[in-house]
């Protein structure tokens, strides 16, 4: 039977459910594991693995032809011999399966010394090299041959400092003992599950934890993967929406003064459009003068000038008596756009007004007022906007740039803008952020898109290059060069201050490392999220008007602000990043005629880290970039989704999976036509598998 809405509210907050009821978990582990979003034994179980070793099949070793991972039995054949030197340690034995031997080496594990003896015989699992003239290991980790038959594969969880993988596999083992996986809701209906042959939600949820072979594993995780676009879908169809079909909004009609007053627009500009630009403007245009909302989604490449789309369209509006909202991110880049379309607004007589959260109240005041005569024709400011009781006269249009996260909530947000007569306002949503495709087939069909392909001309390919810390010198010299030349550069580091526990490059040490030792001779200024806002906007400013040559900083640059003089950007510690982010901070740099250089600082060995930055080098598209990182993202990996603004699938991969695409289309359509009862139980228990598996989705779905 599925729990109720009320049972599982008694679950939610069940203390049974309580890490600390798991042994082997006190409060340090216990931080840690919340820090990677698991707070009780329920989000343990869905955290899952990121990858499997496999013990499940033995090797002989004489067999084995190619270096790579093996499980194999062994024998000890000789007394280990022990070495050290200074703080290093090592160990090295032979280990022989009667036909073949490999030279094994335990770095820093003295103990093991004496309890390898020769003659004992284990089950090791690790890496073989063959490059030497006989097969080695380093580190092979090995069991006792009793549990041979017991052999499975073991779960690889995604970790945070102070947990082992060992930690985590015995708390989930625990709660897996005491029947947790069952009392998951179960939201297939029955028949589902027969026609596309998926596992129970029990066994999956056991079995994506402790599979005894790739087939277990793959049942498990086909089940999961479906269960988790099927949620996802449901919540969109059935839940998040609002149904924009029964709404209206004002249609607007042009004259012959809005079309003069759109050419006078046109010819003030320093530039010609390009084809892109005018093609995504004339689309919203034309949605502008239809009743039915425009819900459209403008996706352009960092630098491809949709700011300008944004300016025609809230031109339009305001010519034709209409009024206009336009939010950005930050309080910086609002007053950005503050300052581009000023003057323009003014030369066709049109206000603009700015709010952001440092401005006065009395000046908020009369802000209100202007919006509620209808006075303000466009009004600028941060999402946080969308918190302040505002009237207008008549919205018309409602802008968003940036636009990463479609929350519900913030859609629910906007949908309350209304206004006398009962309208809702057109909306025009801004990213980056280049939403695939194929992804957004499944989740935007609401959605309309104007994507713009092509960049204003003149401009050049940002020279990507990737850079270890030996190379820092080379990355400086050429620093130099770009600062000597009028160039301005940014360094991007992830953190703000040097923290034990992590290697990350810290923006303060960074800073001061520059400023005295490397580049005493230039104007340096350090950014970051702790400062105030106004701090903030003072280093942005005397940035953007060359005060400053070298900004260092965190990710608060990260998005939008415009400097054409910015020529060189090192990123440090790069791996640290998502692709798409990445690529935004790339943005800042090439949005003139200068040829920009983009260094991508790395010392990250994994092969993983590498192959995504070396993307970064071959692609400078961002929708190329976004195809292929969608691609190279394996299922579990999902580091770098957030960036996206993607649902963080933890298993469906929507390149790998498009039989669950089709059969969770098909599954929902089914369900939107049962009869009233039957649907409305559906719906229930949807819901409460919702809330059990994404317990932060009533802070809003991030679609
Ligand atoms: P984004 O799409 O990243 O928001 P912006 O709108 O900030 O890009 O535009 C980037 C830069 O390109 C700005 O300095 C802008 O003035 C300039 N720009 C926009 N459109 C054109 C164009 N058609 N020709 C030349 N430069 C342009
Ligand atoms: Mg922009």
């Amino acid at each position: 039977m599925p729990a109720s809405k009320s049972e599982l509210h008694k679950q939610a907050v069940d203390p049974q459910l309580d890490l600390n009821k798991l042994r082997g978990l006190g409060p340090k582990r216990r931080e840690a594991l919340e820090a990677m979003g698991v707070s009780n034994q329920r989000e343990l179980l869905l955290l899952f693995p990121r990858s499997y070793d496999d013990w499940s099949t033995l090797t002989p070793l004489s067999e084995v032809q190619e270096p790579g991972l093996y499980t194999f039995r062994a024998e000890i054949a000789n007394r280990p011999q022990f070495s050290r030197r200074g703080k290093l340690s090592w160990l090295r034995l032979r280990l022989w399966d009667g036909v073949t031997s490999v030279q094994a080496t335990y770095f820093n594990q003295p103990w093991l010394r004496e309890k390898f003896q020769p003659g004992d015989s284990y089950i090791f699992h690790g890496k073989l090299d063959l490059s030497g003239p006989r097969k080695t290991t380093i580190n092979p980790a090995f069991i006792s041959t009793d549990l041979a038959d017991q052999l499975g594969m073991l779960a690889i969880y995604p970790l945070k400092q102070g947990l082992t993988q060992k930690l985590l596999r015995a708390a989930v083992d625990q709660a897996l003992a005491q029947g947790l996986a069952s009392r998951f809701t179960d939201p297939l209906p029955a028949q589902a599950r027969q026609d596309y042959g998926l596992s129970s939600l029990d066994y999956a949820l056991h079995k994506i934890h402790q599979p005894q072979n790739p087939y277990e594993l793959s049942l498990a995780r086909k089940r999961l993967a479906f269960d988790e676009l099927f949620l996802l879908r449901a919540a969109m169809q059935f839940f998040g929406q609002e149904d924009l079909t029964q709404l209206e909004a004002p249609a607007l009609v042009t004259s012959d003064r809005i079309k003069a007053g759109m050419r006078d627009l046109r010819e003030s500009l320093p530039f010609e459009l390009t084809r892109s630009q005018v093609e995504a403007i004339n689309d919203v245009l034309r949605d502008l003068r239809q009743s039915k909302p425009m819900n459209r989604l403008l996706q352009g490449d960092v630098g491809s000038g949709k700011t300008m789309v944004a300016l025609f369209a809230a031109a339009y509006v305001g010519l034709a008596g209409g009024q206009s909202l336009l939010m950005a991110p930050t309080s910086i880049l609002a007053e950005q756009h503050y300052a581009t379309f000023q003057p323009y607004f003014q030369s066709i007589g049109l206000k603009v007004n700015l709010l952001l959260g440092s401005t006065k109240a009395a000046d908020r005041r009369s802000l209100a007022e202007a919006c509620q005569s209808g006075e303000t024709s466009l009004l600028i400011g941060t999402h946080a906007l969308l918190q302040e009781d505002l009237h207008f006269q008549n919205l018309v249009l409602a802008i968003t740039d940036e636009q990463h996260r479609f929350g519900v909530k913030q859609r629910a947000n906007l949908g309350s803008l209304k206004q006398t007569g009962g309208q809702v306002p057109h909306r025009l949503l801004m990213t980056a952020t280049p939403i695939p495709r194929s992804f957004a087939m499944i989740f935007f069909h609401d959605l309309d898109m104007s994507i713009m392909r092509d960049m204003p001309s003149g401009r050049q390919e940002v020279i990507t290059e990737i850079a270890s810390s030996q190379d820092l010198p080379r990355v400086y010299a050429r620093m130099r060069a770009e600062l000597e030349n009028g160039g301005q550069a940014y360094v991007i580091c992830p953190l703000i201050e040097e923290s034990e526990k992590t290697d990350w490059e810290s923006a303060e040490t960074t800073y001061r490392d520059l400023a005295e030792r490397v580049f005493p001779d230039f104007r340096l200024a350090l950014l970051h999220g702790r400062l105030k806002a106004e701090e903030k906007d003072t280093i942005m400013e005397a940035f953007v008007d060359k005060k400053i040559d070298i900004l260092v900083s965190t990710t608060v640059v990260e998005v939008g602000v415009d400097n054409q003089e910015a020529s060189i950007i090192l990123i440090k510690s790069a791996e640290r990043f998502g692709l798409a982010q990445l690529h935004q901070l790339r943005g800042r740099v090439g949005r003139g005629e200068r040829q920009s250089y983009c260094f991508l600082h790395s010392d990250s060995d994994q092969d993983t880290a590498q192959e995504r930055l070396q993307t970064l080098v071959q692609h400078t598209d961002g929708f190329a970039l976004a195809e292929v990182d969608l691609k190279m993202r394996g299922p579990g990996d999902f580091l770098g989704t957030r960036q996206h603004g993607l649902p963080s699938f933890q298993l469906l991969n929507i390149y790998d999976d498009q039989t669950i695409l089709r059969e969770v289309n098909a599954l929902i359509d089914q369900i939107d036509q049962w009869p009233e009862s039957e649907r409305s139980q559906e719906l229930d228990l949807i819901s409460c598998a919702l809330s059990e598996r994404y317990p932060h989705l009533e802070r809003g779905l991030v679609l």
